[in-house]
């Protein structure tokens, strides 16, 4: 059985979510908002395969309380044209979001 969201879309349980092929190969690192990609998807991951917890705490940490939360994508997709691995990154930042501050 699904969850629902507050907005009534499906969640999908942690089981069935897919880990991001993220190879942190760092191209994406221009980011004009400054975001950690590499950093907040291997969060996600973490938090995905092993402990929420710890993955939570440590994005807090490393990117909240440094203002540098993936809710300050800007959408503008300059990362995902070039990303080798074509990873949606705006929508898989969006989800590690939500998933790591528990809104999801
Ligand atoms: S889409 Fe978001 S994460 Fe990607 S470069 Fe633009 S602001 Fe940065
Ligand atoms: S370009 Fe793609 S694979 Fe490389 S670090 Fe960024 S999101 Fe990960």
């Amino acid at each position: 059985m699904q969850d629902r969201t507050s907005s009534g879309a499906p969640e999908l349980a942690p089981a069935t979510r897919r880990r991001v092929p993220c190879t942190s190969c760092g191209v994406c690192q221009f980011c004009p908002s400054q975001l950690l990609i590499p950093m907040i998807l291997s969060l996600y991951n973490d938090a995905l395969l092993d402990s929420r917890e710890d993955a939570a705490e440590e994005y807090r940490r490393a990117c909240l309380d440094a203002e540098l939360g993936a809710d300050r994508c800007s959408g503008c997709g300059l990362c995902e044209t070039v990303c080798p691995a074509r990873i949606p990154v705006p929508d898989r930042l969006r989800e590690a979001h939500a998933y790591l501050t528990g809104a999801a």
